[in-house]
This record gives structure tokens, C-alpha cells and sequence, in this order.
């Protein structure tokens, strides 16, 4: 990472984001809104083969895990069940001299408000965070729902419909990733805190006995997924064991991650007990729906469950912080004048470009091209033609490509091409009969 205070380290973030068109704000033109972020052309590709390796790694390599995919408004009924509509709340105080709102438990110092310092606070109030609103034409309470605050819940209301269709048999589990909604009262640090963002969640079924055992292992996989399958560095992150539970629940931690805010959760493990589906038996009365008939055990129970609940966004924005660097040493070697090179070192699984093609000059166009062509049914390619080698190599590394290939005039004579390394800096000459050779190795495109 680099050496630039962690201050002003979070706010290049921001900009690069926003002038690469990563991230930025939703509604720029109308000065933004608060919580909401659009995902620019170098943005979607991040957060679609993040979701697909995830979706990969907990969904298509287990025989146990199966995929939902329901809609963000459900029955009110549901909602009322989880809990969320009497109880998802947060506490808020409003600062009477600067009027800013804050959330009492994220207060650092109790009674003080942290952006004026003034004492004068209200009351704490609750403030539920769930986003209303209503179907049909009538805008009364009888028509009133509420965008999903969590994906989990309708995996619970749709486990047996799911279950029977699938002929699935505890232990297994249900995976599903989409949009949630919360209403935050404080969206802050970029993405991390949004109003709307993406969960990837799976809610594993098992008997009550079995559950802890699960739990450890579900520990593990995660844990893995990081390091393994992302390649993130174990020193960047750590388990934060809960020791307030919810009520039902039997165990909880957080992976989390250093930001350069700070410790962050980017997601949770919890053995939620067999809350989930005793509370919709009591709420939908409808117990087939909710238990499940072990034939071997030869008992009929409420399964327990154990999640895995992940944010996208916040992994997203792991990997962007992750990788963020000012490279000094390197400036001087392409012949470079700026004092520091910006580079987003993505992994190349996730990188929104994966290989560029840059032809030194334009008389190249056409067999340039014809390579472009070539490489880009394999891999997410780019091709760009204007301004010199150093400045297209600087973009390229600011959006994170790992590969650049320099199409020279040589490159008629040989029929070869100079792949210039984004990390290492470091240019191989390779012939163009085994360039997707050569690029398939690097980048593994079955993974990505
Ligand atoms: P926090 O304590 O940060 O508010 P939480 O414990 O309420 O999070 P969960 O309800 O467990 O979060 O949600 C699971 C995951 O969803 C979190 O680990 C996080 O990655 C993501 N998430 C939750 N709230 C937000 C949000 N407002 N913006 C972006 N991601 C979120």
C-alpha cells in the first residue's frame, strides 16, 4: 500500500474511482445522493466476476448448495416475521446546533456531536431502517411493502418449494445474491455504508446437533475465499468473535478487513438457531413449509441455520482499497516525467480489463486490430490507439490491467509482441502464435 496519510489515501480512492468511471455517485448531475452509487464501465466487471467467483465457489463446486434468485418486494408478512418491521432499527440524535443526524452507537464520543462538538444532542430515537413503499394504486398501510433489507428472507420462505424441487436432504444449503435496501442514517466511507447495495448470501439447513460443526466449517470456507480465491494478504484481515448475540443466535463472528478508515466488516457467519423458520411457521401457519421430516432421525424439526452474508459492495471496495498503489520507484523507467505512478493491483480475475492492446503507431491499425479481435473472445480486452505508449500504459494501470501488449512495427517482421507486466513493469517479447497461450496461464479466464 502506499505511503499517503490513510486521510486523504481514502479520498484519491474516491477520485480515481469516479474519473476512471469505477464509482460514483448516483444522480451526479443533480449533486448526488446520499448512500446511492452507479458502478461505471470499469465498475461492472469488478462486481459481476466477484459475484460469479463467489457464486462459483459456493454454488456450482458443492453437490449441497443450491441457487435461489427472488424478488426484492416480498409479502409485508414477511418482514413482520423476520423481526425487521418491529425491530430493525437504529438508534439516531440530531445535533440541534449543526442539525447533522448521527447514529448514537457510532458517536465517538457519547453526548458529543462529532462534527461540531456541540453538547446540545436530542434524545436518542428509533429510527427503523427498512425502505417502504406501495403496491398497487392505493398509497395507504394496506398496500404497504417494503424493499428487502437482507436477501436471506425469502431463501427461508421459498426452503421447502426449493427443497422438494431439488430433492435435496439435510444438510444443504441456499445461495442467493441480489440488492438490499436499508435505510442507513449515516451512509459514510464510500460505498462501505450505502442505502442500496449487494449481499451474497446462503443460508445452510441442518439439524440443531450438527450446527456448531457447520458453523467451523463455514469459518473456514469463507476464511479461504479471501485468501485463497481472492489472494488476499492474511495480516489485511481478522475475525471479530461477537459477544453480544442476538437472541436466538448461537454463535457469530465477522470477517473483516483494514480500510483505510479502518476495521471494517465485509461479512458475517452466524448460527442463527431455528429462529428463521419457527417464526415464519408462526406467521404463515404453515408448518410443512417450515419443517422438515428427517427420515433417518425419524423426527420432524424446525432446521437450524447457519449463514454466510456477504456485501458485494464492500468487497468490491476491499479489492479497490487492496490494491490501490503510488508506485515512486517505478516513474523514471518508462520515461515517465509525474512523480508517482497510480496503480490498482486487481487480481487479474477481477481486473475490468484483463489485457490492452496498444499499437505504437496508427499505420499499425489493422493487424492490431486483428489481434484485438482475437484476444477479446477470450479475455476482457481493451484496444487503444491514441496518445503516447506511457500515457495509454498510466491509464491501463490506474483501471488495474495486468497485461499490456505493445503491437510494433517489429511485430510485422517477427510476429511477435512485447507484454508489458503492470506489476513487475517487466516487457517478455511473445510470438503471436502463442500469445492466448501465454495470456490463458496468466490470467486463467475459466476462473473469471
Ligand atoms: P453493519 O454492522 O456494518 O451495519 P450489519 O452487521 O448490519 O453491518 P448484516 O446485516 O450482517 O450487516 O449484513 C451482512 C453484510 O451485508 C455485511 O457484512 C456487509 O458486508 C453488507 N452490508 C450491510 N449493510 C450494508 C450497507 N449499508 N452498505 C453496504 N453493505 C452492507
Amino acid at each position: 500500500m502506499s505511503n499517503a496519510p490513510e486521510t486523504d489515501l481514502m479520498s484519491k480512492i474516491v477520485a480515481l474511482c469516479k474519473r476512471r468511471g469505477i464509482i460514483f455517485q448516483s444522480s451526479d448531475m443533480y449533486g448526488g445522493i446520499n448512500g446511492f452509487w452507479d458502478y461505471g464501465p470499469y465498475g461492472v466487471p469488478i462486481r459481476r466476476s466477484v459475484e460469479r467467483l463467489w457464486w462459483k465457489y459456493m454454488v456450482e463446486e458443492r453437490d449441497n448448495v443450491v441457487g435461489l434468485d427472488s424478488t426484492i418486494i416480498c409479502h409485508p408478512q414477511v418482514w413482520h416475521a423476520s423481526g425487521h418491521v418491529e425491530q430493525f432499527s437504529d438508534l439516531m440524535t440530531d445535533c440541534m446546533d449543526c442539525k447533522r443526524r448521527h447514529r448514537v452507537d457510532q458517536l465517538p464520543e457519547q453526548g458529543v456531536c462529532p462534527a461540531c462538538g456541540s453538547t446540545k444532542l436530542t434524545e436518542p430515537r428509533e429510527f427503523n431502517l427498512m425502505m417502504k413503499t406501495y403496491v398497487g394504486p392505493v398509497l395507504d398501510e394496506e398496500h404497504a411493502a417494503y424493499l428487502r433489507a437482507e436477501t436471506c428472507q425469502p431463501i427461508f420462505v421459498d426452503f421447502n418449494i426449493v427443497r422438494v424441487a431439488t430433492r435435496q436432504q439435510l444438510p444443504f444449503g441456499i445461495a442467493q445474491t441480489g440488492k438490499a435496501f436499508r435505510n442507513e442514517i449515516n451512509p459514510r466511507n464510500f460505498t462501505f455504508r450505502s442505502r442500496e447495495f449487494m449481499q451474497m448470501e446462503m443460508e445452510f439447513f441442518c439439524h440443531e446437533d450438527d450446527a456448531m460443526d457447520w458453523f467451523d466449517y463455514w469459518h473456514e470456507q469463507r476464511w479461504k475465499f479471501y485468501t485463497d480465491i481472492l489472494g488476499i494478504d492474511e495480516k489485511k484481515l481478522r475475525i471479530y468473535w461477537h459477544e453480544k448475540l442476538a437472541h436466538y443466535a448461537k454463535k457469530a463472528l465477522d470477517i473483516e478487513f483494514e480500510f483505510p478508515f479502518g476495521w471494517g466488516e465485509v461479512e458475517g457467519v452466524h448460527h442463527r438457531g431455528d429462529w428463521d423458520m419457527s417464526r415464519h411457521c408462526e406467521y404463515s401457519k404453515q408448518e410443512k413449509d417450515c419443517k422438515y421430516f428427517d427420515a433417518e432421525r425419524k423426527e420432524s424439526y424446525f432446521p437450524t441455520v447457519v449463514e454466510t452474508s456477504c456485501g458485494l459492495d464492500r468487497l468490491c471496495l476491499l479489492l479497490i482499497c487492496n490494491g490501490y498503489d503510488e508506485d515512486t520507484a517505478a516513474t523514471a523507467k518508462e520515461g515517465q516525467d509525474e512523480d508517482v505512478r497510480i496503480v490498482l493491483r486487481l487480481p487479474a480475475k477481477v481486473a475490468p480489463v484483463q489485457c490492452a492492446v496498444l499499437p505504437l503507431s496508427k499505420k499499425l491499425e489493422e493487424p492490431a486490430t486483428k489481434l484485438f479481435h482475437a484476444i477479446r473472445k477470450r479475455f476482457r480486452s481493451e484496444y487503444d490507439v491514441t496518445g503516447s505508449i506511457g500515457k495509454r500504459y498510466r491509464r491501463q494501470d490506474e483501471i488495474g490491467t495486468p497485461y499490456c501488449i505493445t503491437f510494433d512495427f517489429d511485430s510485422l517482421e517477427d510476429n511477435a509482441v512485447t507484454v508489458r507486466d503492470r506489476d513487475s513493469m517487466t516487457q517478455e517479447r511473445i510470438s503471436l502464435d502463442q500469445i492466448t497461450k501465454y495470456l490463458n496461464e496468466k490470467i486463467n479466464p475459466e476462473l473469471c
